[in-house]
């Protein structure tokens, strides 16, 4: 019978993937790269079965090519993972292994019958193109969406494989990466290039102080202007946050930037422009000017 595979490197997205993978008419079973709690917590899902690959004295990159060689040899129907470094990168191990379709920005998976239909955001995220193939899928999953519901607990089995020697950490080398607490952060104010003039963000720190919350900025604000640290700069290039609301001001919601905030519980935007994509992205939008619309929220934070 066909079955799915679910690849989790990271503590952040397992539950969205695994609702994906849920939802795909396969049993799914998980492979887990990390320690015994990320294992138990995937367990917990309700997976057919989860196999923990433990990375504490190795890479999980470095166990790519054995993985692709278990997944040659139980030839799952589709291999979906987050979109984070470790997870792609053994995806595409197992990939080129399988000669496998490779689709990114996934939202659903379908398999039966010989065949696997995968639905993906295209035109940043403003369509759904649906794909079919009769082989082997390799699925990048969309940030953000469903949570799978805790299921009967799985067994966590030990896996081994035997990794790459020929991979070497140099060095790990994070001079101000999320020390800011940005990426633990329950709140975060996003500040785009609407925010007009420098003298501006004072408004944004005054909103953030009476919410409790971390800044996070937009990519031209740090590259362009130089008005924040890289390590508040959220999305492709950086880094990717989950917080329970991500405030974004000014901000166009370009899919670079987006990636970054996907995993955010509920997103709110403020933008000028009523056709900005932001406002397809957010699930509360106030179209206006910031100079305007932070005091009015910042004085309506204080008084509550
Ligand atoms: C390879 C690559 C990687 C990238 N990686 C990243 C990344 O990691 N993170 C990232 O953020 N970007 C990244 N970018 C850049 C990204 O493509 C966008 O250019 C950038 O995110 C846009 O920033 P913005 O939304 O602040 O600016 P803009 O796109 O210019 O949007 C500004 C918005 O502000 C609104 N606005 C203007 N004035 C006001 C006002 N007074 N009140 C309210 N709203 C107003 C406008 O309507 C507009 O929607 C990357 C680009 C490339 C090519």
């Amino acid at each position: 019978m066909s079955k799915v595979w679910i690849l989790v490197a990271d503590d952040m997205s397992a539950a969205h993937v695994a609702d994906v993978a849920s939802k795909s008419g396969a049993p799914y079973e998980a492979l887990v790269f990390g320690d015994a709690s990320r294992a138990d917590a995937v367990a917990a899902l309700g997976p057919a079965s989860v196999t923990l690959y433990d990375t504490s004295a190795t890479l999980a990159e470095a166990l790519a090519p054995a993985i692709a060689d278990r997944a040659a040899q139980e030839q799952p129907a589709a291999v979906l993972c987050s979109d984070d470094a470790t997870a792609r990168a053994i995806a595409g191990a197992i990939a080129v292994k399988l000669s496998a379709a490779v689709a990114a920005a996934v939202t659903s998976v379908s398999v039966s019958e010989g065949k696997t239909v995968v639905e993906r955001l295209v035109a940043d995220a403003a369509a759904v193109q649906v794909l079919e193939t009769s082989g082997p899928a390799v699925c990048i999953v969309a940030d953000g969406g469903d949570e799978a519901d805790a299921g009967a607990a799985a067994e966590v089995a030990t896996g081994s494989a035997s990794a790459l020697d020929s991979l070497t950490v140099l060095a790990t080398n994070c001079d101000g990466c999320a020390s800011n607490g940005l990426l633990t952060a329950e709140k975060v104010v996003g500040v785009g290039l609407g925010i007009g003039a420098k003298e501006n963000l004072a408004l944004v720190e005054e909103l953030a102080a009476a919410l409790g919350a971390e800044v996070a900025c937009t990519l031209p604000l740090c590259d362009n202007y130089h008005w924040f640290e890289h390590d508040r700069v959220v999305g492709t290039s950086t880094q990717k946050i989950s917080p329970r609301l991500y405030l974004t001001l000014g901000s166009s919601g370009a899919p670079q930037h987006m990636t970054g905030v996907r995993g955010a519980k509920v997103i709110v935007a403020v933008n000028n422009d009523s056709e900005a994509s932001i406002f397809r992205e957010c699930a509360y939008g106030i179209v206006g000017d910031v100079k305007e619309i932070i005091p009015v929220l910042t004085a309506a934070i204080k008084g509550a």
